[in-house]
């Protein structure tokens, strides 16, 4: 490693991000929620370090903002109305927030479903396969019953195995029955199928979510989850048995099935127009021409804001997620612009928006980046890291489908940290946090991340440490700074960082995805767009 970066990487101190930490997550910044006031001001804070670290603007006109047009919208849970009305029977008129969670996707202050309920499985459709769940059929003006994630495998090869594809996602859920013209979707919730409990979703839909304004793909006017209880007694209530429901969505044969029950539903929601911003600086590159390529580094500054109408503390203040991250992109970018000597290829850092209404300030990103999608060689972002100490283990999960991976494997054992692999495949963390923006549109990308193992400890502790955060505190109001967090994990994975991106960005080569990797397509796509300049 030259002086340069190992001097830089001295510099990166665990107080720092504490006071970061610190800052963000206090009450005053309301929960940095996308479009609320002490989001904001979260992005005008960051700019302003970034201005003090000496980092260059990189976002629209010459500022270090990159504006961001949304469509913010909130359900009324008091003028919204959902019943599954059975053939026979009494209607199951359903609690909103309580029994189930709905959104607009059209954005519309009012809509009106009438349509009768067709169960289809994991609702997938993935030819690569063979696995049809829709076998054709016409579910246009209807809404969907479907379960999240997808056909449970022990085969590499179907489906990754154990691991999560994008067709497990919701959001894929979503946007393939939006594809096929459906009105509705009502996914129901299993604790163990979400891989978080219905807090998580309850919490996130509860307040208002956000639509990016230039999305022209097809929307659903009613994208809901329901309780797993509730399912229970809507199958019952329809004659059928939920558990064999869930049993037969396992099957290749699996046909949709119509249900005897109507979805009446009004949905009211307060609509407003906004715009957020991400935030991006940079650090030119050494070398006159590998300077126009770049590294990335990428943090949402978001989360779930204050929601006003909940009792009791109602901000959440998202200290872990992702207070943390911001601490440690805001000290890679102090140790770059410090730097005696810079790498070759441009340092960009971008502090994004709305990742928790979908990732959608990295989706903008990516579709706008400062420095065209195939010319960055690397995006490496930070989400949630827990500050417990001093970690010994490093996730990157995705940096094996890269050709960055034996510069992870070299800085991972430099710092004495075993790689460890991803722990829960089943959830999907992939496709889950900013990184997957970026990928989208072909740039290798991955999260950095600690391991449950800590300096001084078992893995027991850690992973109850772990276990505690997920049901305690993840998305909730009780995400707060405590004095007594430990950021020496946090500055370990800055550094790591900062030792993983110099040496991509004086690499000869761009960095790429391995052959045959789903988004090898997209990077070779955005190599073509070249030629239309
Ligand atoms: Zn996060």
């Amino acid at each position: 490693m030259p002086a340069a970066a190992q001097q830089a990487m001295n510099s990166i101190s665990a107080e720092k991000i504490r006071a970061t930490v610190k800052y963000l997550s206090d009450d005053s910044l309301q929960g940095r929620g996308t479009g609320q006031k002490g989001g904001d001001e979260a992005a005008d804070w960051i700019a302003a370090q970034f201005k003090s670290y000496g980092l260059l603007p990189a976002g629209d006109h010459g500022t270090y903002f990159q504006n961001v047009g949304f469509y913010g919208v909130t359900t009324d849970p008091a003028q919204t109305q959902l019943a599954f009305v059975p053939k026979s029977g009494e209607p199951m008129h359903l609690k909103f927030l309580d029994d189930y969670v709905a959104n607009d996707e059209t954005h519309s202050e009012k809509s009106e479903i009438d349509a009768p309920l067709v169960y289809v499985g994991y609702g997938i459709h993935a030819p690569e396969y063979n696995w049809d769940d829709y076998k054709a059929v016409d579910v246009k003006g209807k809404v969907l019953l479907m379960l999240v994630n997808e056909p449970p495998s022990d085969d590499a090869k179907f489906f990754k195995g154990r691991a999560l594809t994008y067709y497990g996602r919701w959001t894929y859920k979503y946007e393939e029955a939006a594809r096929r013209g459906a009105v509705g979707v009502v996914l129901i919730h299993k604790t163990d199928m979400a891989s978080y409990p219905w807090e998580v979703v309850r919490n996130s839909w509860g307040g208002e979510s956000s639509m990016l304004k230039d999305d022209t793909a097809p929307k659903l006017k009613s994208a809901g989850w329901i309780q797993l209880d509730v399912a229970r007694k809507l199958a019952k209530s329809a004659g059928m048995d939920l558990d064999q429901m869930l049993k037969d969505a396992n099957s290749r044969s699996f046909k949709p099935v119509e249900l005897p029950v109507t979805v009446k539903e009004t949905l009211v929601s307060k609509v407003r127009e906004f715009s957020s911003r991400n935030v991006v600086g940079k650090v030119m590159g050494s070398d006159s021409h590998l300077k126009s390529q770049a590294i990335l580094y990428t943090a949402h500054y978001d989360h779930l804001g204050i929601h006003p109408n909940e009792p009791g503390d109602n901000i959440y203040n998202g200290a872990t997620d992702n207070a943390t991250g911001c601490g440690i992109l805001l000290e890679l970018a102090r140790a770059f612009a410090g730097a005696k000597q810079k790498p070759k290829r441009t340092v960009l850092l971008a502090a994004v928006t709305a990742e928790e209404q979908g990732l959608l300030g990295s989706e903008y990103l990516g579709m706008h980046p400062p420095i065209p999608a195939r010319n960055i060689s690397l995006d490496l972002n930070f989400d949630d890291i827990q500050p417990f100490g001093e970690p010994e283990q490093l996730v990157a999960s995705g940096s094996e489908r890269t050709t960055a991976y034996p510069v992870v494997e070299s800085v991972a054992q430099a710092f004495g940290m075993a790689i460890q692999p991803d722990d829960h495949p089943e959830a999907g963390h992939y496709y889950r946090s900013d990184h997957f923006s970026l990928a989208r549109v072909g740039v290798p990308a991955f999260s950095l991340g600690e391991g449950p193992l800590f300096k001084g400890h078992d893995l027991a502790w850690g992973e109850e440490k772990e276990r505690d955060y997920v049901a305690h505190r993840y998305h909730q109001p009780s995400d707060e700074y405590k004095p007594d967090m430990d950021f020496t994990a946090d500055a370990k994975l800055a550094k790591v960082g900062l030792a993983i991106g110099w040496e991509i960005a004086n690499q000869p080569q761009l960095a790429g995805w391995k052959p045959g990797d789903e988004f090898e397509k997209a990077r070779k796509a955005s190599e073509q767009s070249k030629s239309a300049l």
